[in-house]
């Protein structure tokens, strides 16, 4: 799951990249609200994260900018303790959460997964099919209860198809919401990831659509 952190202090920024990326998240970074705005429109996200104090341009115009656009995306805001009225500003500009500075991390890593699980429409943070297990509070995977060892790349794979179950999934798709901004994407390396998920976790899990790309399927 590909996720856009909108964020001007360079320390928290790069806390919550760090904490994103264990749980196997790809992250994008924007430090001020032109960019943030820009990257939002043109980027195919699961989630953004958004500052509501960013400089050039501030969160909450940035926000209703992408509604006002129909960028449809859940929006995580970021506000200042006693800025109450910011977070009216914000949920009414079309923000999903809130959190208040300072934050545990912890906290904000939960909020992301419940954000990411409700757009998915689950209400775990388990995802199961056919004796393969994804723990997305740690991105674990067991195969019939004995751990398996992922890399990255193979994680975010397992992880889009799983938050999309029942819907087929494009390999261009899946290379926009696996790489980040500023990494090369290749749409063809799409196969062979898919192949080194089926020789660790079974030919079942992933069925591939010839031609047209991959799917879980539901129950
Ligand atoms: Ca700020």
């Amino acid at each position: 799951m590909r996720i856009l952190l909108c964020e001007d202090e360079p320390v928290l920024c790069d806390q919550i990249k760090r904490l994103l990326a264990a749980e196997g998240r790809v992250v994008d970074v924007a430090n001020d609200g032109q960019e943030a705005c820009f990257l939002g429109l043109t980027e195919p996200y699961d989630m953004i994260i958004l500052d509501l104090g960013l400089p050039i341009l501030d969160g909450t115009s940035v926000l209703k900018e992408w509604r006002a656009k129909n960028i449809a995306v859940p929006v995580l805001i970021l506000t200042a303790r006693d800025a109450w009225s910011d977070r009216v500003d914000g949920l009414d500009a079309g923000a999903d959460d809130y959190m208040t500075k300072p934050f545990h991390l912890p906290e904000l890593a939960a909020r992301v997964r419940a954000t990411l699980r409700r757009q998915a429409g689950r209400t775990s943070p388990f995802f199961e099919k056919g004796g393969v297990l994804l723990d997305t509070r740690n991105a674990r995977v067991t195969l019939n209860g004995v751990p398996v060892d992922l890399t990255a790349l193979e994680i975010a794979v397992l992880s889009y198809l799983f938050h999309n179950s029942g819907r087929l999934i494009s390999r261009t798709e899946l290379s926009e919401h696996i790489y980040s901004h500023d990494s090369d994407r290749d749409s063809n390396t799409i196969a062979v990831f898919i192949n080194r998920l089926r020789k660790k976790l079974g030919h079942d899990l992933i069925q591939t659509m010839r031609g047209r790309g991959y799917m879980i399927l539901t129950d």
